[in-house]
């Protein structure tokens, strides 16, 4: 039998520090990173989730390092979970 109640809703994670955020916020109480940023694609002003919810471009990158491979905020140059810096395979 489907429980079509609504399940809880995904955990939304800051994408700088990984830390739970509430979309209320306009930023990462932890860490300070702004949870609403500008589509890199679309333009949009949206919320700082692992897509854009409006044109659905990416806005997560894996760590580069093999070990680690942390999903995290696609502008990062170091990843924030192991420190390495991530490699940045485009172009
Ligand atoms: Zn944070
Ligand atoms: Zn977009
Ligand atoms: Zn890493």
């Amino acid at each position: 039998m489907a429980d079509t109640r609504e399940t809880t809703p995904l955990e939304t994670a800051c994408l700088h520090c990984g830390k739970p955020v509430n979309r209320e916020e306009s930023v990462c109480l932890c860490c300070g990173f702004p949870l609403y940023i500008t589509c890199p694609s679309c333009g949009g002003h949206i919320f700082a989730d692992r897509t854009c919810e409006k044109c659905g471009h990416p806005l997560t990158v894996s760590c580069t390092n093999k070990k680690c491979e942390a999903v995290q905020y696609y502008k990062n140059d170091v990843c924030n979970i192991c420190r390495k810096k991530i490699k940045v395979r485009k172009k």
